[in-house]
C-alpha cells in the first residue's frame, strides 16, 4: 500500500519497532495481556472498520476487537467527529460537572435497570474497585465472594483464579504476587452456576459478607451462560443476608443489550460496573445502582467512601460515550451483529464437523468461541478444563496467514462489530477451513 508509505524504505519494519519497544518498554507491550506469545514482532499501525494492519502492511480482519470495546468498529467516524467536536470548545478542567457528564449520566440511569444514580471511571478496574470499597463502607464487613473464570480488573481484592491451572481450581490461585495474603483470605472464590455453593457459603459466612460480585456472563473464559436460577440464588442469598450484589457488566453491558445482562436475565444487582463498549474504546468505566449505595461516595459533601480520578468524565470520553449510546440506539446495531454471530457459530460448527475435529462453538450474540472438546455446553470453569489448549492456541495462530486476527490466548473469545460484514464472515470461516487443515 504505497499510499500509506508502508513499502517504503524509510518505513520502518514490525521487526524493528518491536525489538525498540522492548528496549524500553518491560517485554514491549503495555498490558501483560498483549504479551502473546508468537506475536512478539507484531506493531499495529492502522485501524478501521472491522480491520487493522502491521507496520508491514499486512491487513487483519479483527475478531479480538481489543477484548471488546469497539462494537461499532475501529474507529468509529460518528464517535470520533462528536470527539473532535467537543474538542473545539472544552477539555479537561477538574472542577465542577460539564454538561456532557450531565447527559451520559442520564442516559446510563435511563438504561440500565439497577441505576438510580452514577459515577464515570476512566476504566472498568476502577469501577469494581471502588463498588468493592462502597461494599464494604456500607455493610462494615469484610468477605467478598467471587467466581472461578470471572475476571474483575487488576486490583488485589479480585486478582485470583481467574484462568487457573487445573490443580489450583478449589484453592486461592493469585494472578500476580506482590498482593498481601490478608486480602487474598478476604475473598471467597465459588464455583460458577453452582447453587448449593452460594447457599453454603452464606449459611457459613452471610454476616460477613461485603458482596458478591459476578460478570453475569463469564467472558474471561469464553463464554459460561448463567443458568436462571443461579443469578437468581445470588439476588436472593444477598437480599437476606444484606450482601450487595455486583454486576460486572464490563463486558455484557451494552455489547449484548442497551441494558445490559440485567435487562435480558431480569434480575437487578445493586451496583454494576461498566467499561468497554460504552465508549466504542475511548477509555472510560462507570459504577453506579443504588441512591443510598451510591450517595456513600465522597462526591456527596460529608460520605466516606473516598472517590477521584484526575480523568474522571474526560469531556473527549463523554463525548465519544455519548455518540456510542446514541447510535447503538438509533441503528440497528444489535440485529446486525447478533444475525452475524448465529451465522458464525452455525458456520464453524459445520466446519469443525466436516473436518472432524471434536468443538463445541458456543457465545452470545456478537460473542464467539470454539472450543476444543466433545460434550456438552460448558457450564463451569471445570468443565473448561476438557478443551484442548494446545489446538485451540495452535489453530488461532495459524488464522493470520489467512488474513484472521483472534487471540491466541487460551479461552479468549472474539468479537464481531457492526462494521462486519457477510463476506467478513465468509473469510473467516475459509480461514478456519484453512487453519484447522494445517494445525491437524
Ligand atoms: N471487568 C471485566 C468483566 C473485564 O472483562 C475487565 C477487563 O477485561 C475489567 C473488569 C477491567 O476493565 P479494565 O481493563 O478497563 O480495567
Amino acid at each position: 500500500d504505497e499510499e500509506l508509505g508502508v513499502n517504503s524504505r524509510s518505513a520502518p519494519s514490525g521487526t524493528s519497532l518491536a525489538e525498540r519497544a522492548r528496549r524500553v518498554i518491560p517485554g514491549g507491550v503495555n498490558s501483560g495481556q498483549r504479551s502473546i506469545p508468537g506475536l512478539t514482532d507484531l506493531v499495529i499501525t492502522r485501524a478501521s472498520g472491522s480491520r487493522f494492519w502491521d507496520a508491514d502492511g499486512r491487513e487483519y480482519t479483527d475478531y479480538h476487537a481489543a477484548f471488546g470495546p469497539p462494537l461499532l468498529g475501529h474507529n468509529d467516524p460518528d464517535v470520533n467527529a462528536a470527539v473532535a467536536a467537543v474538542g473545539q470548545r472544552l477539555d479537561l478542567c477538574g472542577v465542577a460537572v460539564t454538561d456532557g457528564e450531565v447527559e451520559l449520566a442520564e442516559t446510563l440511569a435511563g438504561l440500565i435497570p439497577s441505576i438510580d444514580k452514577v459515577l464515570l471511571t476512566s476504566t472498568g478496574s476502577e469501577a469494581t474497585f471502588h463498588a468493592l470499597r462502597v461494599s464494604r463502607a456500607a455493610t462494615g464487613r469484610r468477605l467478598v465472594v467471587k467466581f472461578q473464570g470471572c475476571y474483575h480488573g487488576w486490583h488485589d481484592s479480585v486478582s485470583l483464579n481467574v484462568i487457573s491451572a487445573p490443580d489450583r481450581v478449589g484453592v486461592p490461585d493469585p494472578i500476580s504476587t506482590g498482593i498481601l495474603p490478608e486480602v487474598l483470605d478476604a475473598t471467597l472464590v465459588l464455583r460458577f452456576n453452582d447453587v448449593a455453593a452460594v447457599r453454603a457459603a452464606f449459611a457459613e459466612h452471610g454476616a460477613d459478607i461485603a458482596a458478591v460480585i459476578v460478570e453475569p456472563v463469564p467472558h474471561n473464559v469464553g463464554c459460561l451462560l448463567p443458568d436462571q436460577e443461579f443469578l437468581a440464588a445470588l439476588r436472593d442469598e444477598c437480599t437476606r443476608a444484606g450482601s450487595v450484589l455486583i454486576f460486572d457488566e464490563v463486558i455484557t453491558g451494552f455489547r449484548h443489550d442497551l441494558g445490559g445482562w440485567q435487562r435480558i436475565s431480569g434480575i437487578t444487582p445493586d451496583l454494576t460496573t461498566l467499561g468497554k463498549a460504552i465508549a466504542n474504546g475511548y477509555p472510560i468505566g462507570a459504577l453506579g445502582g443504588r441512591a443510598d449505595l451510591m450517595d456513600l461516595f465522597s462526591t456527596h459533601p460529608g460520605a466516606p467512601a473516598f472517590f477521584a480520578g484526575t480523568y474522571n468524565g474526560h469531556p473527549a470520553v463523554v463525548a465519544a460515550a455519548l455518540a456510542t449510546l446514541t447510535k447503538l440506539r438509533d441503528e440497528p446495531v444489535h440485529e446486525h451483529v447478533y444475525r452475524l454471530g448465529d451465522r458464525v457459530r452455525a458456520g464453524l460448527t459445520e466446519v469443525f464437523a466436516d473436518l472432524g475435529v471434536d468443538a463445541v462453538v458456543t457465545g452470545y450474540g456478537s460473542v464467539f468461541v470454539s472450543y476444543f472438546m466433545s460434550g456438552p455446553v460448558p457450564r463451569t470453569y471445570d468443565d473448561l478444563l476438557r478443551n484442548d489448549a494446545g489446538m485451540f492456541i495452535g489453530y488461532r495462530r495459524r488464522l493470520p496467514e489467512h488474513g484472521i486476527f483472534e487471540l491466541p490466548l487460551n479461552l479468549k473469545r472474539s468479537h464481531i462489530s457492526y462494521a462486519h460484514t457477510d463476506a467478513d464472515v465468509d473469510r473467516l470461516l475459509e480461514a478456519t477451513r484453512a487453519a484447522v487443515a494445517d494445525t491437524l
